[in-house]
């Protein structure tokens, strides 16, 4: 049985874990990840794949990294949360542990994982998945392939532009999805809900201390399950954008399913019910052929650690 190590660098946690071929994690390791000091992630890096491979046989390493990833797979070019520019890292982790390594966005890793084994592994073609998070992240399959662009920086789905001088986002453009569909967007919505009508979100802000500058988007989550209205058409609001986002998709890419994943998938039919309708409105006037279904995703966090292992164990 082939065993290969899929590393995934998150924002405050460096995850690994030992993968077998039919995606399960049989081991893990973490550390905090060393944001600021891209020679400590390195090694932080070496250190957990050292780790792994001592007491697991292992064949190769991917790594799943939030980042524009050059066509070889080997160079980080630029990672937002990260200081790495230009970074090496395929040619320095294969250097320190003697394993063949891959290195692929991160959003593309936790598509891949779905495409393969969760939420989207009865699809054999085609699919696109949309993650939200704080911001919100996509990855794209086509032909059985992950989409990377010529450029290495295919599918920032999130840096789509919805709304022409809309709500200024982190990339430096005007009105991408991000700014609409993410779960800012979200604690946004939530925010200036609880503001203009605080009465309809007793719930919210009873949770947030009274303070609508305190409300988290885990807070509007248990508001919305308990009924609390503001917080409930803060879900609505988002879903609607994120409906008019993955018809755009569908309209470009027509792949077999759709998949939405991150935290506030968590909040189901309050997020994916509007979505869905949203959706459904803006193909309507497409015509009457079958359209790919909307799916939350199905792995969850380890997602991103999977699907790196499974590209090393494809490479
Ligand atoms: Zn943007």
């Amino acid at each position: 049985m082939t065993l290969t190590i899929g590393v995934d660098i998150g924002g405050t946690k460096v995850a690994a874990g030992v993968v077998d071929p039919s995606g399960a994690v049989i081991a893990q390791a973490r550390r905090d990840t060393p944001a600021d000091d891209p020679a400590v992630l390195r090694d932080t890096i070496v250190e957990v794949v050292r780790e792994l491979s001592a007491a697991h046989e292992v064949e190769a390493v991917g790594i799943g990294a939030a980042g524009w990833i050059d066509q070889t797979r080997s160079v980080v070019l630029f990672a937002p949360n990260i200081a790495w520019r230009d970074e090496p890292l395929r040619e320095y982790v294969a250097a320190a542990t003697g394993l063949p390594v891959v290195v692929e966005n991160d959003a593309n890793a936790a598509a891949w994982a779905e495409f393969r084994y969760g939420a989207a592994r009865d699809a054999d073609d085609s699919m696109v998945m949309l993650t939200i998070g704080t911001g919100v992240g996509g990855g794209i399959v086509l032909g059985g392939g992950l989409v990377r662009g010529a450029h290495g920086i295919a599918a920032e789905l999130g840096h789509m532009s919805m709304i022409p001088a809309g709500q200024l986002c982190g990339c430096g453009r005007q009105g991408c999805l991000e700014q609409y569909a993410s779960g800012n967007a979200l604690v946004r919505f939530a925010q200036q809900g609880a503001k203009d009508e605080p009465q309809r979100a007793s719930g919210l802000l009873e949770l947030a201390g009274g303070e609508v500058s305190a409300i988290t988007g885990p807070m509007v989550t248990v508001a919305a399950h308990a009924g609390d209205e503001v917080a409930r058409e803060a879900f609505a609001t988002l879903g609607r954008w994120l409906g008019v986002g993955l018809a755009d998709l569908v309209q470009v890419l027509d792949p077999q399913v759709l998949v939405v994943g991150g935290g506030v998938v968590d909040a189901g039919d309050l997020l994916l019910a509007p979505a869905r309708a949203a959706y459904q409105e803006a193909l309507a006037q497409r015509g009457r052929s079958p359209i790919a279904p909307v799916v939350p995703a199905e792995l969850g966090n380890p997602a991103g650690m999977i699907g790196a292992a499974d590209l090393a164990r494809l490479r």
